[in-house]
């Protein structure tokens, strides 16, 4: 344990020089405050969609320092915590049309990244929604069914123990769903998608932190030195999304880690079948997953997923040895092959949590727009919620604008309470989740 760096292992692989700050002040089409994945897919699409755009990105820090750059890399057809929520909260027709698109942003980001030339270490080889329980396997069966009537019949396959361990050798598993889906270095696609996104005439101020947001006719962004003026300004800010008045009580920041090994030997993978490379994801809530990275480290990620009072982002959470301790254990019960395997980095990131577990979009009076709400599964989300935000700003009536989780008179954001009410409350719930699955 004391040889774990807290540093986020995606960032070692590609350098990164932060662009300059605002200085001046800027008058603009478009200004998104916050240039992670949702920010620069929505900058993307609106560039696609009308060239002449003149959009400014301003980012508190760097396209990648936040969720986009420290995500485990699992491109998953999922939006907000699970589908089972998305259907209990909006029915089986509506989540049916956002999970076809969800899937349809799978194919875009692997086209996406062929055609502009992104290296970021895609593998679209699927991966296996798993199961280590009597009560996880009723719930991927659940799932199935569940999929199954959503797309027309052809849903995934349950598959048995010996299918599964045939596939990922653990001891641990008893039965998976192979899904679609992906993995990818997510850093990789944050800073490739920055670089398009400037070579399509975006301007992105890095290192500056929009403090203040006024709607209006024309809405500003006031920075610490400069200040932004548009027709719209669209907040991405993801778990930071807080930190503006009208979403103060929308969502808490969670905080969710993951440890990387040092890369595997040949003798070390040779322990295992792991065949196809696809990535390991346990079917509960605060699952745990685990996949390789290009250079064959192992990445074991997840376990307790931990609020700290007062919505604490601060850095200093990264170092948590309870959490590693847990994540360790639990590597063990699922590859006690590979008791050798010596883990190098050990690090997190906050999740966005709204109260019913979906991603929120939508306008506010004064011409500000805002999507946040992904729950850690934002890969393919925020891909969709690009297009979403793109017709959203240009005020166009399309399947995007009308799709589940764009907030409209007739759906009210539903609220967490304040502290210290809401420690209180996201802790008994965190319990009562596990405690509900554990009998499921
Ligand atoms: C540890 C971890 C593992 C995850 N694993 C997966 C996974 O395997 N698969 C998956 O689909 N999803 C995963 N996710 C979720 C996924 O990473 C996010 O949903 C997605 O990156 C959200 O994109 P975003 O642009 O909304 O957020 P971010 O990438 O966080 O971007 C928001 C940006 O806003 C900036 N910002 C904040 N405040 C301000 C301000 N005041 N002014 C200017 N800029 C500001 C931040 O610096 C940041 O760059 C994971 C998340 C974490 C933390």
């Amino acid at each position: 344990m004391d040889d774990l760096k807290h540093e986020v292992y995606w960032h070692t692989t590609q350098e990164v020089e932060p662009g300059e700050p605002l200085t001046e002040s800027v008058d603009c089409d478009v200004c998104i405050v916050g240039g992670g994945y949702a920010g620069l897919w929505t900058a993307h699409f609106l560039k696609q969609a009308e060239p002449a755009l003149d959009i400014h990105v301003v980012e508190a820090e760097y396209s990648g320092y936040g969720a986009s750059g420290r995500a485990d890399g699992f491109v998953t057809p999922t939006i907000g915590k699970d589908i089972q929520a998305l259907v209990e909260r909006f029915g089986e027709q509506r989540t049916a049309d956002a999970s076809r698109e969800v899937g349809r942003s799978i194919l875009e980001i692997g086209r996406f990244l062929r055609r502009n030339k992104v290296d970021a270490d895609y593998e679209p080889n699927g991966y296996l929604l798993a199961a280590t329980s009597a009560a996880q396997m009723r719930r991927l069966e659940e799932d199935r069914a569940l999929a199954s009537r959503l797309s027309g019949g052809a849903g995934p396959v349950l598959m048995s123990a010996e299918e599964t361990r045939a596939r990922i050798g653990s001891p641990a598993l008893i039965g998976a769903l192979r899904t679609d889906g992906g993995l990818i270095n997510p850093f990789k696609l944050a800073r490739g998608l920055a670089r398009v996104v400037r070579e399509q005439g975006v301007v992105i101020h890095d290192r500056t932190p929009a403090l203040r947001v006024e709607p209006g006719v024309r809405p500003t962004v006031t920075t610490a030195k400069g200040r932004v003026v548009a027709d719209t300004v669209v907040l991405t800010t993801n778990a930071h999304q807080f930190r503006f008045a009208p979403f103060r009580n929308k969502l808490v920041p969670v905080w969710s880690y993951a440890m990387i090994s040092e890369p595997l030997t040949d003798e070390q993978l040779g322990r295992i079948e792991w065949p196809a490379r696809e990535g390991l994801v346990e079917a509960k809530t605060f699952l745990t997953c685990a996949r390789f990275t290009a250079d064959n480290r192992l990445m074991f990620a997840g376990g307790p997923a931990l609020y700290f009072y007062g919505r604490d982002t601060d850095q200093r959470r990264m170092s948590e040895p309870r959490v590693y301790r847990e994540l360790l254990r639990e590597f063990e019960r699922f590859f006690p092959m590979w008791k050798d395997v010596t883990f190098r980095y050990a690090y997190g990131g906050t999740v966005d949590i709204t109260r019913d577990f979906a991603p929120h979009f939508g306008r506010l009076p004064g011409n500000v727009a805002y999507g946040y709400g992904f729950c850690g599964n934002g890969i393919s989300a925020t891909h969709l919620g690009g297009k979403v935000l793109r017709d959203l700003v240009l005020g166009k009536d399309s399947d995007y604008s009308r799709l589940l989780y764009v907030d409209d008179e007739g759906r009210k954001q539903p609220s967490f309470p304040p502290e210290p009410l809401l420690t209180v409350g996201v802790r008994g719930m965190s319990r009562l989740m596990e405690f509900k699955e554990a009998r499921a």
